[in-house]
């Protein structure tokens, strides 16, 4: 007999699905958060989305395609709102989320919360309707202040993950690394982390020719290229990364950066004056945001893909350059060691310093011949999200299958 469906409460409170990808608070989450949603409903499920109404013109309820549902609260502060302010707001979004519930009849089967500010309210709200709770933290302030690249996390956030890390019925940790982090850092319990890596749209991203790619994007079909791309947060190492660029010798490659929230943001002006002071403006090229369907253009075009991030906790880009066929040079974080284990998949630097980052990009661009796409592709055929669900399907089954509750 067929599973019966489930009924799925996903939390995402700071950061909407509908937000544009690669700024401030968008990014990879609402990446995995969407293509989870639609893959669980494509196979019987029904799914709800919530979030915070960051602006009162949005509707309450919105498709995001067949059974998934984005649902705004109105709660907490009217306009765009931090985690520490929803986190204020905890027990309004709780009451606003459960109000819903009550008005559409609907009982659900479990709460997987995504970030910890969700996992609070989603803690909350589980215990009240007697369900699981399971959480995707995506970045944890313990390996965040570890790096010191940017400002201390406030230590409430630090306090809410490990309550959080004990008291939820599953933790979902995208690689090996992070469930070692929630055990060592977290006090979690190892019995109770299911491993399930991020994946990749194959579909979307696909190679399509250098010289094509360069041609659609009205730039020279030769010279050297490398590309970012990502949020311009001071965890993604970018500034690193100019570093290293400054250090190669001849031939120089020139760099595309593509992100970010626009030439008048705080950290897009940071970056331009980090450009400017390393005299590196004629080889950068500050692309800004590009919508995830367009980029397979830009992933073909480059030589190579650079993630010099401090800290990731998956990195999706990582996998949608493999999957256009383009190597990568990246730091030893997130799933970057797991899957860049051949010279044409590129090279994962020794440590996350510019010069190590040299010598990875030095390593890749002057290899005697560049990898064919389809040698690379293949590598992230097993993250295809199908395949990916199957392994988020399977841990809500068994959390429902073993469910003691924790109050
Ligand atoms: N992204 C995008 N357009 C941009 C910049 C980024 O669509 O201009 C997407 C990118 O393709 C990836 C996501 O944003 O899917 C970033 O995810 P990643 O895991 O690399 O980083 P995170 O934002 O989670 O730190």
């Amino acid at each position: 007999m067929a599973a019966k469906p489930l009924n799925i409460a996903m939390l995402s409170l700071h950061s909407s699905p509908m937000g544009s990808l690669g700024t401030r608070w968008n990014g990879g989450m609402s990446v995995v958060l969407t293509a989870t949603a639609r893959e669980l409903a494509r196979r019987g499920h029904r799914v709800d989305v919530f979030t915070h109404r960051g602006d009162s013109r949005l509707p309450e309820v919105v498709f995001l395609g067949p059974g998934v549902r984005l649902v705004h609260l109105s709660a907490g502060p009217p306009g765009p709102a931090s985690p520490l302010a929803l986190f204020d707001a905890r027990q309004d979004l709780a009451r606003a989320l459960d109000a819903f519930r009550v008005r559409c009849g609907v009982h659900y089967h479990l709460v997987h919360s995504h970030y910890w500010v969700s996992g609070v309210v989603g803690l909350r709200i589980a215990i009240r309707w007697g369900v699981p709770h399971l959480i995707t933290f995506h970045t944890l302030a313990a390996v965040k202040d570890a790096t010191q690249a940017a400002p201390p996390e406030p230590a409430l956030r630090r306090d809410q993950e490990t309550a959080l890390a004990r008291r939820c019925q599953l933790l979902l940790a995208p690689t090996p690394v992070e469930a070692g982090h929630l055990v060592d850092l977290y006090g979690a319990d190892p019995g109770r982390i299911a491993l399930v890596p991020c994946g990749v749209d194959l579909q979307r991203f696909h190679p399509v020719g250098q010289a094509l790619a360069r041609r659609r994007l009205g730039l020279a079909p030769r010279g050297r290229r490398l590309l970012f791309v990502g949020r311009l947060d001071p965890m993604k190492g970018l500034e690193r990364l100019l570093d290293a660029l400054a250090l190669l010798d001849p031939p120089t490659p020139d760099l595309a950066v593509v992100g970010g929230d626009g030439p008048a943001s705080d950290a897009r002006q940071r970056l331009a004056s980090a450009i400017r002071d390393r005299g590196l403006h004629a080889r950068v090229d500050l692309v800004g945001r590009i919508p995830p369907e367009k980029l397979r253009f830009h992933y073909s075009a480059a030589d190579a893909v650079v993630v010099p991030s401090v800290y990731e906790s998956f990195g999706l880009v990582l996998l949608e350059a493999l999957a256009c066929g383009t190597p990568v040079v990246a730091t030893p974080v997130g799933a970057a060691p797991g899957l860049i284990t051949s010279p044409e998949a590129g090279r994962v630097s020794g440590d996350t310093s510019a010069p190590s980052l040299a010598l990875g990009i030095r390593a890749v661009l002057d290899a005697p011949s560049m990898p064919s796409p389809l040698a690379i592709r293949p590598l992230v055929r097993p993250l295809a999200w199908g395949r990916v669900t199957t392994a988020l399907e399977s841990a809500y089954r068994e959390t429902l299958g073993n469910r003691t509750p924790r109050g």
